[in-house]
This record gives structure tokens, C-alpha cells and sequence, in this order.
């Protein structure tokens, strides 16, 4: 499912004395199938763009584009409930959605109030439980009493359950340490690839952008400003330090090793190990 944004402007509290532009001028074209990144400094407008790609906000200038819906600025939407169920948002520190008595309620809860009868929805939880890297006994226990890492797997499999064909990811690594950073943007890669969903990734980590993403757009004071590879948009650190951004450390790292060969590798996800 593709996602555009077109000509995207959006005011906070519009039409009252603290009304607040919080977006204008945001063209983003999201390709079905692939892994797109946007980041940004603080207060560039991530999560404003983010509650548009399933129009959790509608835009008050400009036109969405998700999938066969679109949304224009000033029409009344009737139905979008279909928007909503196509694309699944991973909050940042998803656990703290967590609620219900066990892990397996907690996973159905979606699809149930989806209308998706109770053992589809139970069949859907005891797959998705080891699609996220966790051992099937845990759906009779409380999401209370697991891990935060174990909490972060069960709200994304509660994510996945939704049968979503897009996954909005908010900072999904907010708070872990550097090992489970990695292993949470893997499960992602993988979903990404195993089950060919198209993944939008929101954060100002330069460094998993760089690495994991096929397209990236930049933004800056409301606006998208650049938009290409990772290689294209991270090959100008004068442009990037005028957005408020850093070349990330893998880039950097890439192009050392380019000088020292002196040819250009085709891949960028590059570890230092390799
Ligand atoms: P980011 O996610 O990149 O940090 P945001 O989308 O949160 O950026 O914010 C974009 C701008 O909108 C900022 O100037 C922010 O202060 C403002 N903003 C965000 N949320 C609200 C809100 N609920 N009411 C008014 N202004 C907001």
C-alpha cells in the first residue's frame, strides 16, 4: 500500500487563539514494500507527520493518500476504521499499552474489537508470540510480570495481530540499551522482509536510519526538506548540520573504508565487525 502526502500543512488548536502551524509544505512518498525513514531535530514535526499516516490527525492544508482512502483537508471523513486496521503504529514504549489480564488477552483485544471472532484472534496470538521471539507459555501470564524487553515484543505481536500492510514505528528503541536497540530494529528487518510489510520508521536515530532504511526524508521546522537513499542524504554534512543533523557514525565509517580501498561498496548496512 503506497502513502502520499501532498502539499501536508498542519495547525494545532487551528482557529483559536493558540493555534500553533506545526507542519507546512510536507510532500512524502512511501513506496509499498519498503523500509522509508523520517527523521529530524526535535520539534521538526515527526510525530505530527506520524498521527497523519493513519489519520489518528487529519491535515488542515493538503491531501493523504493511504492506500485507496484519501484524505483532503476540510472534507469530513465518514469511515476509517479500514485506514486504521492497514496501518499499525508501534508507540513509543508500547509496554505502557499494555492492560489487560494475560498476554494472550492483551494480544486479541485488537482483532477482537475488530470484529475478528476469538479463536481466529487466539490462533493469530500463539503465532505471533514466536514470530516475536518469545516462548508460547508466556500467553497465560501477566503482561505485568515480564521483562520490558518481553513487554515491548508482546505490544508489537498485539500490533501484528491487526494484520496491518503498514507499520508505523514512533522511536522504537526509546530506552533500550545498545543490545536490545538491535535486536528490536532486527525483528523489525525481518517482519519487513519475511512478510513483506512496509515499515516507516520515525526517529532522530541517525545511525538505525542509515542502516536499515531504503528511503529516507528529512525534516526540518515543519517541512519536508530532502528526500533520497541513505547515500544521497547523507552525503552532505554541511547541508545536514544546516537541518540540525549529523552524519551518522556508520556512514561516516562506510566512507573511511571507501577512501581506503578506493572503490565504493554497493551495501550500506556495514557493521564495523565486517
Ligand atoms: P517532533 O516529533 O519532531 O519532535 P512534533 O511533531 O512533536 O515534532 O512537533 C512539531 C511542532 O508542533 C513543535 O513546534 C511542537 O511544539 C508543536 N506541537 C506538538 N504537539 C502539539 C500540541 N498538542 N499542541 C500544540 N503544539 C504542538
Amino acid at each position: 500500500m503506497d502513502i502520499k502526502l501532498q502539499e501536508v500543512g498542519f495547525s494545532y488548536a487551528q482557529n483559536t487563539p493558540f493555534e500553533k502551524r506545526a507542519l507546512h509544505d510536507v510532500n512524502i512518498a512511501i513506496e509499498n514494500g519498503t523500509f522509508h525513514a523520517i527523521i529530524g531535530h526535535t520539534g521538526s514535526g515527526k510525530s505530527t507527520v506520524l498521527q497523519h499516516l493513519n489519520a489518528l490527525l487529519k491535515p488542515t492544508e493538503g491531501q493523504i493518500q493511504i492506500g485507496e482512502k484519501t484524505i483532503v483537508a476540510g472534507k469530513k471523513e465518514k469511515d476509517l476504521r479500514a485506514v486504521r486496521q492497514k496501518v499499525g503504529i508501534v508507540f513509543q514504549f508500547p509496554e505502557h499499552q499494555l492492560f489487560e489480564e494475560t498476554v494472550l488477552k492483551d494480544i486479541c483485544f485488537g482483532p477482537m474489537n475488530f470484529g475478528v471472532p476469538e479463536q481466529e484472534a487466539e490462533q493469530r496470538a500463539r503465532e505471533l508470540i514466536e514470530v516475536v521471539g518469545l516462548p508460547p507459555a508466556i500467553l497465560e501470564k501477566s503482561p505485568f510480570d515480564l521483562s520490558g524487553g518481553q513487554m515491548r515484543r508482546v505490544a508489537i505481536a498485539g500490533v501484528l495481530a491487526m494484520d496491518p500492510e503498514v507499520i508505523v514505528l514512533d522511536e522504537p528503541t526509546a530506552g533500550l540499551d545498545p543490545r536490545g536497540r538491535q535486536e528490536i530494529m532486527e525483528l523489525f528487518n525481518r517482519l519487513h522482509h519475511e512478510k513483506n510489510l512496509t515499515m516507516i520508521l520515525v526517529t532522530h536515530s541517525m545511525e538505525d536510519a542509515a542502516r536499515y532504511a531504503d528511503a529516507i526524508t528529512i525534516m526540518y521546522d515543519g517541512e519536508s526538506v530532502l528526500h533520497g537513499t541513505p547515500r544521497e542524504v547523507f552525503s552532505d554534512a554541511e547541508k545536514l548540520a544546516a537541518y540540525r543533523l549529523e552524519v551518522p557514525h556508520i556512514i561516516q565509517f562506510q566512507k573511511q573504508l571507501e577512501a581506503k580501498i578506493g572503490r565504493k561498496l554497493n551495501t550500506l548496512c556495514l557493521t564495523e565487525e565486517e
